[in-house]
């Protein structure tokens, strides 16, 4: 076997798979395992990709790679595989798509038993000194508070204050708090009594009884909001379990969703892991071992938990799957739903794409027979579709983003003992400065863009690259006075406050959750009912369940219905929905109230008379006569640069190639530049292919990556190609 040469995928420039001769002595090297190798004077960790006779590099360059780390591969041959398949589809560097599979202690090499974690401890000290009442400081007071209660690991101490790392140490200084290192416990499921689920209804039977195990499919669950789609995924991963094997869930945003995994816990006789980003190197190895070694039976996480070794891999669920989050929007642009896809077809094991307002894509592969469709067109337990009603913004003014009838119907909400969910999709108070005597707006330096006053932090935002300034008070051009116009949910929220002082407001954006664990508090306060009025962006549309809310209020329904991109009156169609769903899902009906410039607005009046589903059948056939996706293959190159010129240069050359390689069949458009030109102080620019054949595309992708890569000027800019892309900036 020592002829046999490993193909390593390791994180560094190239695009390919680099070449060693297997170590000496070791373990027989296998697809799947992680290795040390030499690389220039240093030693890197990569994952041997595949195994070749034979290689390219010549011999007295070819490098002995110095020692296999698993006996048993981390990864199995069918992961391997996609994540092979990945890194052509998705034009990326191999390297990068395994470090994406795996947890960062895993990638530099961590063995894979006995995980620990650091910790910390109060001692005796601390516990008189907090007796004593003798910590001044109130960050390192709630700390030590916290560790009163319990030992504690850094997900837990960051969750108390964003400050803790700071005053965890000054308490080890002063001998308050001691740091240790633990072992990690085994996941063992919870020994409590678990909950049973309802009985399922004729649509929800029919769904489990046809996604059995051996049915190895993908199936489109198209179940309108409240319609009992994740019961039906209990039901499933019952039926999974049941067979020993493990279920794989994929949902847009954890942080969003702890309900769901209490419901999954309380339900399922197994051990649930969670993945998402707000674990700690140590939590996320170890629910990756968990999932790879069998020990949970359940994982649910965020987009990068595709790539999760199973054990026994039974059923991939991805929950709200036209939900953009599910595309990685940098570095490596993977699609989980699409892998999703692609691992479930190779696994020969059922994929589950859930959503009440299914992508355009998805619907299309349902009708072309490609995936299986199923509807839950009722909602679950009787509960009845809200009423909704339009408001006309020409007839009614609006105060603070406020009309007269809209206030009302808050009222009536309020005084009938329900709750009110208020929908804005901008955050901050005021999207525009705008000065009354030069009529110019405050822009952001280094954007195409406005500055978004934020009245709480007294600051001037830029959205797109963060620049802040402080709220100035005059224009600083002419010395004029500068109003806020239009409003975000800042606003909104002082005009509430104002209107209704007896009550509490949530307001939920990205702002008001900026600390670890904040989603949670302001959930649960709605929950239990302290508050009834909640408002916030579209982090609101986001599969939560709110029994109580009886109206739900869209301020701006015009967001978006003007958008340039082809896909945004989907997206607008998709936020309608999710958040008009909120309303009225147990035994109380619900209303929707919206407001709009334009009543008349044939996209608004399709949605309200026909629904999503009547929607996208009209929106696909205009995609299918303009041939955009899913009736054409996309792929987009992005580039930006400081100098403009140096940018169209390589765009230039970059188009000259194309052209050159294009076997036909492939349409280039560009190259042009993207909708916001400068952005962070750089400017960009791009390319755009569309092709009716994914193949034709895909080869021609190959080489032209390959021509870029090889191309002089290329170094000028930053590029990077987006296959499927799902945004055209
Ligand atoms: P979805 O995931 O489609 O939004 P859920 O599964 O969360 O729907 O169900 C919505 C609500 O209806 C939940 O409170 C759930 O417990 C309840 N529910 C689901 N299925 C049934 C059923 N067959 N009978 C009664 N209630 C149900
Ligand atoms: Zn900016």
């Amino acid at each position: 076997m020592s002829s046999t040469i490993l193909r390593v995928a390791l994180k560094a420039p190239l695009h390919e798979l680099y070449d060693y001769l297997a170590p000496t002595g070791g373990p027989e090297p296998m697809v799947g395992q992680r290795i040390s190798v030499p690389f220039g004077r240093s030693e890197r960790i990569g994952v041997i990709a595949a195994l070749a006779a034979t290689t390219t590099i010549a011999p007295e360059r070819l490098k002995r790679a110095k020692q296999i780390i698993d006996r048993v591969p981390l990864l199995d041959s069918s992961l391997v595989e996609l994540l092979n398949w990945a890194a052509v589809y998705y034009q990326h560097p191999p390297g990068e798509v395994f470090a994406a599979a795996l947890p960062a202690g895993l990638r530099k090499g961590q063995k894979v038993s006995g995980a620990t974690e650091s910790r910390w401890r109060i001692t005796e000290k601390g516990v008189a000194a907090l007796d004593a009442a003798a910590i001044k400081a109130p960050v390192q007071r709630q700390i030590l508070q916290a560790l009163y209660s319990g030992e504690q690991n850094s997900t837990a101490l960051a969750a108390v204050h964003d400050g803790w790392q700071r005053a965890v140490r000054e308490l080890q200084k002063k001998a308050f708090a001691a740091k240790f290192t633990a072992e990690l416990e085994k996941a063992l499921p919870p020994d409590l009594p678990l909950k049973t689920g309802p009985q399922l209804n004729a649509d929800q039977q029919q769904a489990v009884d046809q996604i059995t195990p051996a049915n190895s499919k993908t199936w489109l669950l198209d179940g309108v909001t409240g319609s009992g789609k994740t019961e039906v995924y209990l039901r499933l991963i019952e039926q999974q379990l049941g067979a020993g094997k493990q279920t794989l869930v994929v949902v847009p945003e954890i942080g969003l969703t702890p309900q769901l995994v209490s419901r999954f816990k309380e339900r399922l006789a197994t051990t649930v892991v969670v993945m998402h980003s707000n674990l700690n190197d140590t939590e996320r190895t170890q629910a990756w071992l968990d999932a790879s070694n069998g020990t949970a039976g359940v994982i649910i996480g965020t987009r990068s938990a595709i790539f999760t070794a199973l054990n026994r891999p039974g059923m991939i669920v991805i929950d709200e799957e036209h939900d953009a989050s599910l595309k990685q929007q940098e570095g490596f642009r993977y699609s989980a739903r699409d892998l999703a896809v692609v691992r479930g077809n190779k696994l020969k094991i059922p994929v589950v794409l859930g959503s009440a307002t299914p992508s355009f894509e998805t619907l299309a592969n349902a009708a072309a027979g490609r995936y299986q469709g199923l509807r839950l067109p009722l909602r679950a337990g009787g509960a009845r579709q809200p009423e909704v009603n339009l408001i006309n913004l020409q007839r009614y003014p609006a105060t603070d983003g406020l009309t007269q009838p809209m206030i009302d119907a808050i009222g009536r909400h309020l005084g009938n003992n329900g709750q009110v969910l208020i929908y804005l999709n901008r955050r901050g108070f005021a999207p525009t400065l705008f000065c009354t005597s030069c009529c110019s707006c405050l822009e952001c330096p280094r954007c195409d863009a406005r500055l978004v006053a934020h009245q709480q932090r007294k600051l001037a935002v830029c959205h797109h690259c963060g620049f802040e300034s402080r709220l100035p008070e005059v224009c600083a051009k002419c010395g004029g006075e500068l109003v806020p116009l239009g409003q975000g949910t800042e606003r909104v929220e002082t005009a509430i406050k104002h209107l209704f002082p007896e009550e509490t407001i949530v307001r939920l954006d990205r702002d008001s959750t900026r600390r670890k664990g904040s989603i949670e508090k302001h959930l649960e306060i709605i929950r239990s009912g302290r508050a009834r009025i909640l408002l916030g962006t579209q982090m609101l549309t986001k599969g939560h369940d709110f029994p109580n809310v009886t109206l739900v209020c869209v301020l701006d329904a015009d967001q978006g219905l003007f958008g340039t991109d082809f896909r945004s009156g989907e997206r607008l169609a998709q936020n309608f929905i999710q958040v008009s769903g909120r309303a009225g899902r147990a035994d109380r009906s619900g209303e929707v109230w919206i407001q709009t410039l334009y009543p008349e607005h044939q996209q608004l009046q399709t949605l309200l008379k026909k629904g999503y589903t009547g929607y996208a059948e009209q929106a696909l056939a205009e995609r299918q006569l303009t041939a955009w996706p899913p009736y054409s293959h996309l792929a987009l190159l992005r580039a930006e640069g400081s100098s403009k010129d140096t940018l169209y240069q390589f765009l230039a050359a970059a188009r000259a190639g194309a052209d050159q390689i294009n076997p036909g069949g492939v349409r280039i458009l560009g190259p042009a530049s993207a909708p916001m030109e400068r952005r962070a102080g750089r400017w960009r620019a791009q390319i755009l292919l569309q092709a009716e054949h994914r193949p034709t595309l895909q080869a021609m992708l190959t080489s032209w990556r390959q021509h870029l890569v090889e191309s002089p000027i290329s170094r000028k800019a930053r590029w990077s190609i987006d296959v499927d892309p799902i945004e055209l900036f």
